[in-house]
């Protein structure tokens, strides 16, 4: 499929001011940015008026469970101009689940990203990735490691410091899914889980000096959450 995109102002995402040209784009791939392209098209769009850039990127968006469940996930994303978005943020994610602990994970992430299927109780990240690559998505998704779940699937929501061998399952969660494609983890210092010490220790998994550090520096925050938290 060819596409040409003429007399559009082109903002080419490097900050540079927009500027007057055509666009031709070849299936996923723009083969050229010039001033009055002439060239052959199967569909040539008149975006006279119209700002052209390259898609946008939402780091901070809570659509883990709808890219999943929702039959026109993609629809409003695209429509804004959105062509990658990323999940797991503020410590929230679908999983992991373990029966044991499935019923509070749903209880903890349904405010923010809707009832969570039974179908959707997985314990491995690559599980989700193939769940999504089964949908028909119209953009990318990417997912951090949501700690406030890995942290209620290990550990529920009690004050009783993980045992090692608890420490052990978080870190194995953590390595396989970041080694599946994850991004590092994610967490929100105001929601109830977040505040139960001692997560922070569960990253990274082979360091234990930047583990530390961690565990350091994350109770201090929480200390005064509000106003780190917007620096
Ligand atoms: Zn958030």
């Amino acid at each position: 499929m060819r596409t040409l995109i003429r007399n559009g102002v082109v903002y080419d995402g490097t900050g540079a001011p927009g500027f007057a040209a055509d666009v031709l784009v070849q299936d996923d791939t723009i083969e050229a940015v010039a001033p009055e392209l002439d060239a052959e098209a199967d569909e040539i769009l008149d975006e006279a008026g119209m700002a052209v850039t390259p898609g946008f990127i939402d780091t901070h968006r809570h659509c883990d469970t709808a890219a999943l469940v929702d039959p026109d996930f993609g629809r409003i994303e695209t429509a804004q101009g959105l062509t990658t978005i990323i999940g797991g943020n503020c410590g929230l994610a679908p999983l992991p689940v373990r029966p044991e602990t499935a019923r509070q994970i749903s209880d903890y992430i349904e405010p923010c990203l809707g009832p969570t299927p039974e179908t959707m109780q997985m314990a491995h990240f690559p599980e989700y990735l193939d769940a999504l690559d089964k949908t028909d998505k119209p953009l990318n998704i990417g997912s951090y490691v949501g700690i406030g779940t890995l942290r209620a699937c290990v550990k529920g929501y009690g004050r009783a410091p993980f045992t090692p061998a608890e420490l052990d399952w978080a870190r194995g969660y953590i390595s396989e899914a970041m080694q599946a494609g994850a991004t590092p983890p994610a967490r929100n210092l105001f929601h109830s889980s977040a505040r139960r010490p001692p997560m922070a220790v569960c990253w990274p998994p082979t360091s234990a000096a930047r583990g530390t550090t961690l565990c350091q520096v994350w109770p201090r925050l929480l200390k005064s959450p509000r106003k780190r938290a917007c620096r």
